[in-house]
């Protein structure tokens, strides 16, 4: 069971959590229960860091942020204690999880969870700090990067062999939508690992898109639902041939995209690697990217980056100016995507071209599209997204398309 940093962020919050998980565990499961910072704790904790120092060495960051979590964790435990349950708190590194060493966006290598398993055969509730671990090499304390807790539980839900592995937090499960600009959005009762995994990477904030490749790689069930509420939320699972594919599941959209384009690049090999290259080792997250078609031995490349990192994709790209000789960088800094995800698509053409008809009724202007089997994307400008999401969702006919599949 996890638990998001609003569901403990006051003592109250705790308590209902801690009642929460000694109602698990007194309908006879063993549970691990990982928990996130209270509340902005994180956030305080990097603005700490940025009064103290311009450049926080990145070592001691991780030394800083993975105190939110032991907090949490450390709170859950005692509010257990008042409840009559027996219940252990463990850091990352005591649980056994190893990460790599790259400080404050470490990757889970390996877990050892002997602690846990004799915590747990001791009749134990074990609670375990989410977020990080401990490099194998050094021995020091990392980060797995912003919304990490998530992770934490997925990566021990499999260590564990658990049932399961929920994820409760403040919303109730994964929507068709994000229900604040589509108000006729609805839960969904199942997705695939798959789809879910587009969602993620293309701007559905429920799940963290690392917990999800996780899931998926090491066949983690999931279960997305409330702290608050008992009610079932939506469960994340493996694809089976008996499962009924939507066509359309669901829209994930983002709103924070900047698009960079880099004009009169040459056409001849190793020009596109120099330039992703130079934009890869500067850890830019590239999203979509176009090409046009060569003219006169000349050609333009398109593609779009987390508007945040929009600053850093520029430098890296005048560093290479000199040796690539390209003619200029055009930014703009006012884009948005909007995309749609449906396992059905692999078998239902069309699905594009009605997406587009969509789109040109609503007199929106396409700027780049980008597909996988299922999901097809478009960059649009971000004042146009919030209009895209609800004409797609009403067009797709998505609110009855999923009542009538949580029905059969
Ligand atoms: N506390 C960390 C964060 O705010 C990790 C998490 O919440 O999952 O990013
Ligand atoms: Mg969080």
């Amino acid at each position: 069971m996890k638990f998001g940093g609003s569901s403990v962020a006051d003592a109250e919050k705790i308590r209902n959590v801690a009642r929460r998980i000694a109602d698990a565990r007194e309908s006879g499961d063993d549970v691990v229960a990982v928990v996130s910072a209270r509340g902005k704790t994180t956030d305080g904790l990097v603005a700490d860091a940025m009064e103290i120092s311009e450049r926080p060495d990145p070592r001691e960051m991780d030394m800083l942020l993975s105190t939110g979590e032991r907090i949490s964790c450390a709170l859950m435990a005692m509010a257990l204690h008042d409840l009559g349950h027996k219940a252990e708190s463990f850091t990352g590194s005591q649980a056994g999880i190893f990460t790599d060493a790259s400080h404050t966006k470490a990757q889970i290598l390996e877990i050892e969870p002997h602690r846990l398993q004799d915590s747990l055969a001791d009749g134990h509730i074990v609670l375990v700090a989410g977020f990080q671990g401990m490099s194998k090499l050094d021995k020091n304390v990392t980060t797995l990067g912003r919304g990490g807790s998530d992770t934490t539980a997925v990566a021990l839900a499999a260590a564990l062999h658990a049932d399961v592995c929920e994820i409760h937090s403040d919303v109730t499960g994964v929507f068709t939508a994000d229900p604040r600009i589509e108000p006729a959005a609805v839960k969904l009762l199942r997705i695939t690992h798959e789809e879910m995994l587009e969602m993620a990477a293309m701007g559905s904030k429920v799940l963290a898109l690392r917990a999800v490749e996780f899931a998926r790689n090491y066949d983690v069930p999931l279960h997305a639902r409330s702290s608050f509420l008992p009610n079932e939320g939506t469960w994340i699972i493996k694809e089976t041939p008996d499962m009924e594919q939507a066509i359309v599941s669901g829209i994930a959209h983002r709103s924070d995209e900047a698009k960079l384009t880099v004009t009169g690049v040459r056409d001849q090999p190793g020009i596109a690697a120099a330039i992703f290259t130079a934009l890869a080792d500067n850890l830019i997250n590239v999203d979509t990217i176009l090409q046009n078609t060569g003219l006169h031995g000349h050609t333009d490349l398109s593609f779009t980056v987390p508007l945040a990192e929009l600053g850093r994709a520029k430098d890296a790209l005048e560093s290479v100016r000199d040796q690539l000789k390209f003619e200029d960088v055009l930014t703009d800094d006012q884009m948005g995507k909007v995309t749609l995800v449906g396992a059905g698509m692999k078998s239902n053409p069309g699905v594009a071209a009605k997406m587009f008809r969509v789109l040109a009724a609503e007199n929106i202007n396409i700027d780049m599209i980008d597909t996988s089997t299922i999901r097809v994307s478009v960059v649009i400008n971000r004042r146009d997204v919030e209009r895209a999401v609800r004409a797609l969702h009403d067009a797709f006919d998505l609110t009855s398309e999923a009542a009538r599949r949580a029905n059969v």
